[in-house]
């Protein structure tokens, strides 16, 4: 690397405003590890996620985005248990010191770290092929952890935001779905608008924190969709040991979406997709009309989409209340793919 390492990470990393005083961080950037003292009355929370070029971003992204996209997914897990970010770490493996990419790469974490008061306390950089692994830190209250495992029968399921987004997006990206060649865009209907919009959605999403944080206390359970609605509610119901019933017609998608996409393709996207990284809960009937409220002072729209109910699987029904049937295995994931 024409920059030495040390100069890359003071640069970049310690002094471009990403490594920002904070209370709890004792030491950061600079010395072997960084040192974090947290409150007795809290738990520490840690998620990591690693993205590898060509495999979870195109190779020739901009960096910015890159970056935007890695920090927030990583937030969004955080999301998803309730926590509130603390700090977060970077371990960055570059071909090479391009100077140009760093910067860009380096503005992209800023502008999240700094919304979410999560500044970068350490990490590691070295050389080979691209790949950027963020772990982050939050805190939360020792009974404030949202999990997967305590839904209920008739608990109802609401879902954040719009649902698909993120498949869709990759389709608008013209990059490969694992969807398949029957999941098209209608490329007549794709303007600029919607265009941008899916770049946004797969590049900039939303971390829920704040709705996450607000309505904690009102949901039996919680997880960011991920890898499309399907499997990710399949995580809450496995866990839990209970089935869902969902009622495909109530799903909600953007304005874009439903321009640039046939109702069954939106469908897939929702179900099957993934990169959506909106939340799903399960909130007590009890609870519904509070989390509804406390949603909206969050200014995030929320969807209720169906039912835990008896059961172990996810039953799907259509607009006129009919079962539907999917062949989910061709829909799975390979290991690597996300
Ligand atoms: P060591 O040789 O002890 O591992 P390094 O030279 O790797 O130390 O790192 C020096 C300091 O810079 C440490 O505080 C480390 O956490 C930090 N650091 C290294 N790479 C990064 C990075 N990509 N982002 C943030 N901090 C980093
Ligand atoms: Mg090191």
């Amino acid at each position: 690397m024409s920059l030495s390492e040390f100069e890359i990470i003071r640069r970049y990393f310690a002094e471009s405003g990403l490594y920002f005083d904070k209370p709890g961080v004792e030491i950061g950037i600079g010395d072997d590890a960084a040192v974090l003292k947290i409150p007795s009355n809290k738990l520490l929370v840690i998620s990591m996620d690693v993205l590898v070029e060509s495999v979870h971003f195109p190779k020739s992204a901009d960096a910015s985005l890159v970056a935007n996209r890695a920090l927030a997914v990583n937030l969004s897990d955080l999301a998803a248990m309730a926590a509130d970010p603390f700090c977060f770490t970077l371990g960055l493996v570059l071909p090479d010191a391009d100077e140009h990419w760093l910067q860009g790469f380096s503005e992209g974490l800023l502008g999240l770290a700094q919304e979410f008061n999560c500044p970068l306390v350490g990490g590691d950089t070295t050389r080979g092929p691209l790949s950027i692994t963020i772990q982050v830190q939050g805190l939360c209250e020792q009974d404030g952890i949202v999990r997967r495992d305590s839904a209920k029968p008739g608990d109802k399921i609401f879902v954040s935001g719009y649902l698909g987004d993120g498949a869709i997006a990759i389709k608008s990206l013209g990059l490969n779905s694992h969807l398949g060649d029957g999941f098209n865009l209608e490329q007549a209907k794709l303007t600029e608008s919607c265009r941008e919009y899916f770049e946004n959605a797969y590049y900039k999403p939303e971390p829920r924190i704040a709705l996450a944080r607000r309505c904690a206390s009102l949901v039996s359970s919680g997880i960011d969709v991920s890898d499309g609605l399907f499997g990710d509610l399949g995580h809450i119901v496995a866990a839990s040991g209970v089935g869902a019933l969902l009622q495909t017609q109530q799903f909600p998608y953007s304005a874009c979406a439903n321009s640039c996409m046939s109702e069954q393709n939106r469908l897939q996207a929702a179900l099957f997709g993934g990169d959506d990284y909106e939340l799903c809960f399960s909130v007590p009937p009890q609870q519904c009309a509070a989390f509804v409220r406390e949603a909206a002072r969050t200014d995030t729209m929320v969807t209720c989409i169906g039912e835990i109910i008896e059961g172990s699987s996810i039953k799907c029904l259509d607009a006129s209340g009919l079962p539907m049937s999917f062949d989910v295995d061709s829909y799975a994931h390979f290991y690597g793919e996300d």
